[in-house]
């Protein structure tokens, strides 16, 4: 038993051992595919509820690992903004979105706008306005293009600091999402006085729209209840056409999920339009 007991011992050690070599890998690896371009945007149109038409994109990012295919951000976002690469790739999302608009969107019917995620760490790089600012001037981008979304925690750490940085940013022309809502401690009170735009529902809550009563309460009430402070409302993570009808019930203004589109990369999305069957 005694030895059994070592050997896990040690075994637990490696395990430990190779979380923090895998970790260090990534880091490296990150280094290596921001100096490599080794990122591509994929969009999600978001459709307004009642009448499916496409209102703006999502831009999520991946990660086109030369070893390992495919890898999303669930994977490399947390260790990113741990270590600080967050600001860079952040920088990287903003103006390829921006180049983008550019090339495409002649082909995309406007008035459109590109939702980007900004993480905390982003929301509070004291650059974050004047390098958009300069991506906006470099690459022609009008500010009436792009959308923000922010986490609850990035808002309510410091309410000064988000007050004037999305008064900023609305001042540049764009509109500013609150990303994943019911999932942090934000609150109706303190996001009265914030300019803010919208409301996007996380899809946690969406999931079991139809079988969770609860969640068919806190959903139709935090929808009333945006109305009421004229808050638009993005409901995430739409997969099915129960889901759809409910949320239009409620007078969800805008959605999105796999049952209009999954992310897909730009060239993808040209004639794009979402038809009900
Ligand atoms: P998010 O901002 O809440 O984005 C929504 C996520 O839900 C995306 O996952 C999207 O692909 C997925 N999704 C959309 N519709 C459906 C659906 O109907 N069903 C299901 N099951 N999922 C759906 P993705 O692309 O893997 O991104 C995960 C998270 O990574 C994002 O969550 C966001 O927090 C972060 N992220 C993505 N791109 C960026 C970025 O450019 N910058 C930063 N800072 N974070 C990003
Ligand atoms: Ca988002
Ligand atoms: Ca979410
Ligand atoms: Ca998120």
């Amino acid at each position: 038993a005694k030895t059994a007991g070592k050997k896990r011992f040690s075994f637990y050690d490696q395990s430990l051992q190779s979380i923090a070599m895998a970790k260090l890998q990534l880091e490296d690896d990150l280094a290596i595919a921001i100096k490599d371009k080794q990122f591509v945007l994929h969009y999600q149109p978001i459709l307004t509820q009642l009448t499916d038409e496409v209102t703006g994109y999502e831009a999520l990012i991946r990660w086109k690992h030369p070893d390992q295919g495919l890898i999303y951000p669930d994977k490399f976002i947390g260790v990113a903004e741990e270590t600080g690469k967050i600001i860079d790739i952040g920088y990287w999302v903003i103006k390829e979105v921006c180049n983008q608009i550019m090339l495409r969107t002649s082909n995309l019917q406007p008035p459109l706008r590109f939702s980007i995620n900004l993480s905390p760490k982003q929301f509070k790089d004291t650059n974050l306005l004047e390098n958009i600012r300069h991506i906006m001037q470099e690459t022609g981008v009008d500010g009436r293009s792009l959308e923000f979304e922010v986490t609850e925690s990035s808002i309510m750490e410091d309410i000064e600091h988000t007050n004037s940085t999305l008064l900023q940013l609305k001042k540049m022309g764009a509109s500013i999402a609150i990303d994943d809502f019911g999932t942090g401690y934000s609150s109706f009170a303190l996001l009265k006085h914030l300019p803010v735009d919208k409301l996007k529902i996380d899809k946690s809550f969406i999931t079991d729209l139809e079988t969770d009563l609860s969640d068919q309460k806190i959903v139709h009430g935090l929808i009333s209840m945006a109305h009421k402070l004229h808050l638009e409302v993005v409901a995430e993570g739409i997969e099915t056409k129960e889901q759809h009808r409910l949320l239009k019930q409620y007078k969800c203004d805008l959605g999105q999920g796999y049952l209009f589109r999954k992310p897909v990369p730009m060239d993808h999305l040209q004639n794009f339009i979402y038809k009900p069957l």
